[in-house]
């Protein structure tokens, strides 16, 4: 079960609702189970959360190995593709931090 924090949100997972809460230090009280269908929307927003951060990663990625590319130079055709590969990452990384931005606007960070 879920449990979540009255004053500052936080979300405890477990059996019942923590003595305190360990992000602002509120009593037991002011915790609120969460009905089943908002522990299962936190659940997948953790879940979808966890994708984006993995994708971010593996953009990163994308750029450090294409910037080795570039460096490399061994002809046009593939400068001109490491390049891009380091362009188009950096776009789906900065969506991909807007959107997570937007959860944590929206209050599904969870
Ligand atoms: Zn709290």
């Amino acid at each position: 079960m879920l449990f979540k924090c009255g004053v500052c949100g936080y979300v405890h997972e477990g059996n019942e609702a923590p003595d305190k809460c360990p992000k602002c230090g509120a009593p037991k009280d002011k915790f609120v189970a969460l009905s089943k269908e908002a522990s299962d929307l936190v659940l997948r927003s953790r879940f979808t959360n966890s994708l984006h951060m993995e994708l971010y990663s593996l953009l990163t990625k994308i750029s450090e190995i294409s910037q080795k590319g570039v460096n490399d130079a061994l002809d046009e055709p593939c400068v001109v593709l490491f390049s891009r590969a380091i362009d188009q990452s950096r776009i789906l990384r900065q969506m991909v931090s807007a959107e997570l931005e937007t959860h944590q606007k929206k209050g599904k960070w969870g």
